[in-house]
This record gives structure tokens, sequence and C-alpha cells, in this order.
């Protein structure tokens, strides 16, 4: 369905979420843009936005519903659903079965499942990849607000004079409100204080990084709230009015001295100091925080320590202030706004409130309200391992690669007897235990809505035709609903659905509650087309919209006071020692969106960090054994990994840090998520997966190798390999502890070719260990094959150009050259994804002279698409004048 003009949507990643303009020309193609209309990213878009369209081709997409290994019709496979799930729960009672959803989820797929677990089945085991990203956050909210709200919005961070960013790699994770805050930095001066272990490309761009110890933000932030009261910066008015319990949790801050936060913290008192200083000093300060906040065995407790902050400048609800908490995925608020939650029910009441299941089953009419919270993530699969749980049903989500004991989660969902799974993607690490596999329509191709961070309702409409059989996932769980012989699921439309959704939200409403679409209730068809990004709340006929909550109390709690919460630090559940003596923190990298199934098609987001890895201080490093680009065996008390050495002071000795995006369809064994013990933060449930203890060990490799590809190749063997997609077929590295006997036998193996010998191109020099192999059909490469005793030391960018290149028999000994000569100088590693523009050539820009972002951006293009590598070439220029000026 070619459209003349560009459709308005939202992207599909981060909770950002910006709008999109995409656009399809006479052949389909389809082009990308910021929309410059819409107000969380007025027109930006970071490198995985912009590269949306290289995400949308068919290639390992399913197509079709399969059951039990077999491609079938809809009719069956649904059929298959609804018996499986009614006679589990015949046999053995509502409590046997579970949803297990996704923040990928639009608002109207969250809200039937939501509706069909809680009201129809009457159990309310249904959780969320949210879980992981920022239920810490929800129960902090509520413990400090009677309500989950985030009171503050991204105009906030044009408005502040100080920014805290705390537990968030914001330049890499949420790079458009990053490009916003240095924006206001340029406009008024705003200071940025980033609060990480890590010197991330954030911390890098800071005014001030304070490298905590892990884990020990409630001591930093009682410290602050102690000497906030000592400073006098109280908002006294605020507190007296709007407030209660500030003195116990004061008495709890004072119980750390100064002398113990500087020891819990790691940080040097001066530097505490200076912080303390400018938060006291600076009215207007916004604290923005993430998973490195969220994603802790004391979570909620962090995200309390920051909000008493708040509550006690009165900095909150007013513009330019505020504790703001970040959603990872774009769809986590939607999720929580419809009770997608084990703990919560919809509409953001309360699941343990009897007058609260009493409104709602009455609104829909339900058979049944579970009278109790359900199973939360990590429980939820417990659960399943153990047998409790028998069937669950998995949307768009791939918890055998993101929950923590994930190897344990892989045999938990082997051995239970239905396991379903709605995704776009036919081959998971997850969908291969799938006995049922629901193909799901995806971004560009259903219609919906999604809330981002800032409360923002925006549209995600369909431009494509969706491929092959697969179905929005509303319609899915409808159409299961429906065959169970349940009411309440007959929606012709999202467009239904959600009007549903804002009926309910203005049947609840009692003043007692944040969530409140009455506004957008009735829109019909047309207006739900047609609706423009809106904040909620939305209230009354003219759609009134409100900014901020609590600039002047007005907080949902019984007395309409907010809560200070008494909070005490505790350290991660489980401490390094002489087994696991590093601990590793985790988080996502700049191009990639969690397990790769869609960024993963990309070849320019592939092209900045194509392997999985480890970031190692110079002297962990040097104590065992691991060098730079080393493979690195890391192993916790649940699982292990192989992953390539990165030598950096960015961490801090006795730390590591890897990225969370390698699954098992991309590497030989990079699933971080095996590595987590499953603990929790007992209030949210949220694991702590940033805080691992693991011992690292040399992955003795006797040879290294570089390889090319026409088709996707999976070796199945014991040795360290990564894979990614290139222009015109794959690369892979690799390294391996044995030298094998035939090395044209093992190229074949490597990389999944029949080899015929008169298409070979051979080079050995088995003294070197060096060996070299170019296979052809006719004049073009179809796959080449470099080994080497160490790290192969070829150009990559030539390398990949060789799949495109024309070979004449006398030419034929190019393609093993490993060097473009003069005619394509090696670019190093692609920093600029957007413009393809390898590191070497902005060290040779910077070597010629140019000293600015700019400069650099005039002479290799480099920073002028997205921008979002902009951060890391200020730090090459940085590191470039201090290298100089030694
Ligand atoms: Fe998408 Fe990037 Fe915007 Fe996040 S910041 S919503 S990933 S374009």
């Amino acid at each position: 369905m070619p459209s003349p003009l560009p459709v308005r949507t939202t992207c599909p990643y981060c909770g950002v979420g910006c709008g999109i303009l995409a656009g399809r020309d006479a052949d389909g193609a389809v082009s990308i843009a910021g929309d410059p209309d819409h107000p969380a990213n007025q027109g930006r878009l970071c490198s995985k936005g912009s590269a949306l369209a290289d995400t949308l081709s068919l290639e390992e997409r399913l197509l079709r519903p399969v059951v039990h290994g077999r491609e079938t019709g809809w009719d069956e496979a649904l059929s298959a659903v609804a018996s499986g799930f009614a006679e589990t729960m015949a046999r053995h009672g509502p409590d046997s079965v579970a949803f297990y959803v996704s923040g990928q989820l639009q608002t109207e797929d969250y809200y039937v499942a939501n509706k069909l677990m809680k009201g129809w089945f009457g159990t309310a085991n249904i959780d969320t990849n949210s879980r992981l990203c920022m239920a810490s956050s929800v129960a902090g909210h509520r413990r400090a607000f009677g309500s989950d709200t985030v009171p503050g919005c991204y105009e906030d961070l044009d408005e502040t004079d100080l920014a805290v960013v705390t537990g968030s790699n914001l330049a890499w994770c949420h790079p458009v409100l990053f490009q916003r805050l240095l924006a206001a930095r340029e406009r008024r001066g705003t200071k940025i204080v980033v609060i990480d272990p890590r010197r991330t490309v954030t911390a890098e761009a800071a005014d001030l990084h304070l490298p905590l110890a892990p884990g020990s933000d409630v001591a930093l932030f009682n410290g602050l709230l102690a000497h906030l009261r000592e400073a006098g910066a109280i908002e006294h008015g605020f507190v007296r009015d709007h407030t209660s319990g500030l003195e116990a949790a004061l008495d709890c801050a004072r119980r750390t001295t100064l002398a113990e936060t500087v020891r819990i913290t790691g940080l040097p008192e001066r530097l505490l100091e200076e912080f303390f200083r400018l938060f006291a000093a600076t009215p207007r300060t916004v604290t923005l925080y993430s998973q490195g906040v969220n994603q802790s065995s004391s979570g909620v407790d962090k995200v309390n320590a920051i909000i008493n902050c708040h509550l006690l400048t009165g900095r909150i609800g007013k513009p330019g202030t505020g504790p703001f908490s970040l959603t990872g995925q774009p769809n986590a608020m939607g999720g929580r706004e419809v009770g997608g939650l084990a703990n919560a029910l919809a509409a953001h009441t309360d699941i343990e409130n009897p007058r609260h299941r009493a409104l709602v089953r009455s609104f829909w009419d339900s058979p049944a309200i579970p009278q109790r919270p359900g199973l939360k993530a990590v429980d939820l699969f417990r659960a399943v391992g153990d047998g409790r749980i028998k069937a669950v049903w998995i949307m768009a989500t791939n918890p055998v690669d993101s929950l923590p004991d994930a190897d344990r989660v892989a045999a938990a969902l082997r051995d239970c007897p239905l396991v379903v799974v709605s995704d776009m993607a036919r081959d998971t690490d997850t969908t291969r235990h799938a006995d049922i596999l629901l193909p799901a329509a995806g971004w560009g191709e259903k219609d919906g809505t999604v809330t981002n961070s800032e409360r923002r309702i925006s549209r995600q409409r369909r431009f494509l035709d969706p491929p092959g059989e697969t179905q929005p996932d509303w319609w899915i769980i409808c159409q299961i609903a429906r065959r169970m012989g349940f009411s309440g699921f007959d929606y012709d439309s999202p467009a239904e659905i959600f009007d549903e959704h804002c009926r309910l939200t203005a049947f609840l409403k009692d003043g007692a509650r944040d969530l409140d679409l009455s506004g957008l209730a009735g829109l019909g068809a047309e207006g739900y087309d047609s609706l423009e990004p809106v904040q909620w709340p939305v209230t009354g006929r003219d759609r009134k919209e409100s900014k901020r909550f609590f600039g002047s109390g007005g907080f949902f709690t019984g007395d309409r006071r907010a809560r200070f919460a008494p909070v005490s630090h505790r350290p991660p559940a489980s401490a390094t020692g002489p087994d696991y003596p590093l601990l590793l923190n985790t988080g996502r990298i700049r191009d990639q969106w969690h397990s790769m199934t869609r960024t993963g098609k990309a070849t320019r987001l592939m092209a900045h960090l194509a392997e999985p890895f480890i970031e190692i201080h110079p002297r962990d490093a040097a104590r065992h054994g691991l060098p730079d680009v080393a493979i690195a065996r890391v192993e916790s008390s649940h699982g292990s990994a192989l992953l390539q050495v990165t030598v950096t002071d960015a961490v801090r000795p006795g730390e590591a840090f890897a990225p969370i995006h390698w699954t098992d369809r991309f590497a030989a064994r990079a699933r971080i998520g095996a590595l987590f013990p499953p603990h929790v933060d007992p209030i949210s449930g949220q694991p702590e997966s940033k805080a691992t203890p693991v011992r690292v060990s040399p992955f003795v490799a006797r040879w290294r190798g570089y390889g090319l590809t026409r088709e996707r190749p999976s070796p199945d063997r014991d040795l360290y390999w990564a894979a990614s997609p290139v222009e015109g077929g794959w690369q892979i590295e690799f390294a391996g502890t044995d030298r094998p006997e035939n090395w044209e036998e093992e190229a074949a193996r490597l990389l999944g070719l029949r080899i015929r010998p008169e298409d070979l191109l051979v080079f050995h020099d088995p003294t070197a260990g060096l060996y070299r192999l170019a296979a052809f059909e006719g004049d073009r490469l179809t796959a080449a094959l470099f080994i080497s005793a160490g790290p192969v030391a070829i150009s990559r960018f030539w390398a990949i150009a060789q799949l495109a290149a024309t070979f004449r028999p006398a030419m034929r000994l190019q393609a093993i050259a490993g060097q473009g000569g003069r005619a394509m100088p090696d670019k190093g590693p692609i920093l600029c994804a957007c413009l393809n523009v390898g590191v070497k050539e902005i060290a040779a820009a910077l070597a010629g002279g140019a000293g600015t972002v700019e400069a650099i951006g005039a002479a290799t293009r480099a920073g002028t698409g997205c921008g979002a590598c902009r951060a890391e070439i200020r730090g090459m220029i940085d590191a470039y004048a201090s290298q100089a000026a030694e």
C-alpha cells in the first residue's frame, strides 16, 4: 500500500518515543526520517531509528503458524492454543497457566492480553519483560507518590540548570534525549553530572563524573539528603504542606556519616562535596535515571533515595525539575497503564484493593478477577521449571536470552508441556522451544499506540502490508479468547480497544488516580487515525493535557501527601571473592536493540561493534593474562560465556562490563543472561543484572580466523565465533583451541560450504600458522577464510568490499591479499554508522588539524547524520589533545 505522503508513526525501540515519517516509493523502498512536528524528538533520530528501513526485510520472518514443527493455517493453530490453555486450566486450575509479554507490544495488544488473563482466566500470572527494565521505578513511584506517575516531561531537560544522570548511558541508550541535553547546555549552560561506575561516552561529556562503587547509590543520595538538610536547601512550604515522613528518612540518611559515604561509594570526599554543593545550589535540577538504578536488588530503595532529595527541595512538577525515570522500551509505560504487570490490574488500579477489583470486573463484565498478584517474571519462569505452570504464552520477547539464570529458563521451557510463542522472528533462542509458533505483524505492519517516558501517547501507524499470514497481536489474543467462548473480545480494530481502555480510565475516575484518558474516549476510527501525540492525563471534551504532576502537591496517597521513604544502603546480593573476583556490570550498546532480531539485520548497525566483548581494567587484564582482543572465558556461579577482551580504564579495577545483546544466533556463547544469578529486588521483583561476580581466564586459542560467506553461517562447534551481516553476505570471527589436520575440510565446516577444489585458491604457510582460502563461483567470491596464529591482521573494510568485486582468473590472488593498499585504505572500526566513517579516518582528520566535532564532520562527514556518534568523536578529540600535550 504505497502512500504518496509519508506516514507519521513512532520508533519501535527505546522509551524516548521519537516520531518518524515513513515513506514508500513506487518500488516499495521505505524511507525513514525524524518527524519535525513530534514533541519528543523534533525531527531528530538516533542511529537505530535512522536505520529502521534496513531492518524490514522478510528474511528470517515467521510468516505462517507452526504447530509442533509443521506449518499450518490459523484455524488449526488457534484451536491448538485455545484447547491447550482450556484443558490445562480445567485439569490444574487457572494458576497453572501464564503469559509473558513485552514492552514492544502496543497498548491495545497489552490491554486485551491483560483482560483475558485477569478477567477471564482468573489468574494474574501475566508479567512482562518490562519487569527487567523499570519495575523498581514503578514500585518507587507508588511508595512515594501513591501512584506510578512520572512527574515531569522532556521540556524539563530544555529548561533545567543541572541534569544529574545516574545509572544511564544516555548518549547510547536514549541518544535523542542526550542530544537535547547537550543543546540545553549550549543554550543555557546546563551542567551535566553523570553518576556511573563506568566512564561511559555520557560520562566523558559530563561536567562532573562520579564513578561510584556499584550498588552504592542509596548511600550517595542519603548523603545528599543529609547535606541538603544541613545546607538549608529545603522548600519548607512544600515539605510542610505536601509530604510526610521526612524525619524518619533523615534519621536513616544520617546514620551514614560522610566518611562512611566515602567508603561505601568509593568516591573522594572532594568529589562528593562538589556534587552536593552543586545540587544544593541549583533550584532547577532534574535527576534522570534508568537501568543502572532499577536493575538492582535494592532498586526500589535507590529510586526512593533519589525522590527523597527532590521532595525535600520541592524540585518536582515545576519547569526544569524532577526525578525522571527513563523507560527502556517503546511501550513499557503503555503496559503499566493497562496493568500488564503481575501485581497491577488495569488503568493504574490495585489488584489487592477489593473495590478496584469490583470496579474493573463490573466494567469488563468478566467472570473473575484474581484476588492476589500473580508471579513476577523470575518467579514465573521458576514455576515453569518446577512444573507449577504447565502452559505459557510468550509474546514478542526472548526470555531465554534476557532473564537471569537464562540456561535454567531454556531448560524450563524445554520441559514445559505447552509453550506458545508469538513473534515476528522465526528463529530465536526462545522460538526454538515453542510447541506452537504464531506469526505476529511487526512495526509498520500494524496500527496501535505506544506511550513514552514522558507519558506521551503516540500512534504507531501501518505503512506496509502484513506479510504472509502475520496478524497483529491483539487480533491473535482476541481470536483465542473467542474460541474459548469468552465475550468481550469482539473488537474489529485497535481503535475500539483503545476506546475501551480510555473509557475504563474515565469509569474509574475518582480523583484518586493519575491516569485519566477521559478526553480521548469516543474518538471513533477517524479520531484514532488522526490522533496527535498527546500527554496524559487528557481530561474532558476539550482534551486538556497536563505536562507535569505534583508542582502543588496533590499526590495520590490517602492524605494526598508524598511519602519520604526511609532507606539504607544494602550492597549487591552477591559479593566478589577469591572464586569470582570481578563484578560484572552490563548494558546496551549504541547501535543494537535487545536480542538483535531487528537491529542485527542492518549491516550499518552491526559495523560499530560486531563482536560480543567484555571491558576489563588494564590491571585486571594483566593479572588474568588477557591482552586486548584476546578471548576470555567468563564464568559466574550460574553460567559461562566467551567474549572478546577490551582493555580499558573506563571500568574501575575489580569490575568489568559486557553488553546484553548477543544470542546463540550471533555468537558461540555470549548470552549474558546466563551469567546472572536470579537475585531480585524484594519489592519490585526486578532482577539484579548489573552486579554479578565473575571470573575470567584466557580461552587458549591456537588459531584465530576471519571468514566471509554469502549465507548466514552457524558453526556448530566447540570454538569461539561471532557472526554479523555485511553488504552482500556475512562476516565471522573465529578462535579455536585445536589446529585441524585439513584446513579445506575445516573451512567447509566453519563456513557451511560445499567447496569444490577447482574453484579454490589457497595459500598455506604452516610454519607461520598462516592459511588463506578464497572460493569462487565464476568471477564472484563466494567465501574466504583467513587464519593466523594470533588476531587476524587484515582490513575488514577491504575484505567486505571483496564480496562486491569481480575477479578475472588472473586477479584471484587479490582476494586473499588482506589489504587494499592506497586505493582502499583501512577505515578501522566504524564509528559513524550513518555515513560509514571509521576510526582511522577520524584519526587521520585529527592528525591533519581538525580539532572540533564540526571540523571532523567537514573532513570526513562523521557525526553529520543522526549525531549519535558525536560524543565519541568528542572523546577522540580530547584523547588526541591530551596525548599531544604529554
Ligand atoms: Fe528510536 Fe533512537 Fe528515538 Fe530511541 S532515541 S526512540 S531508538 S530514534
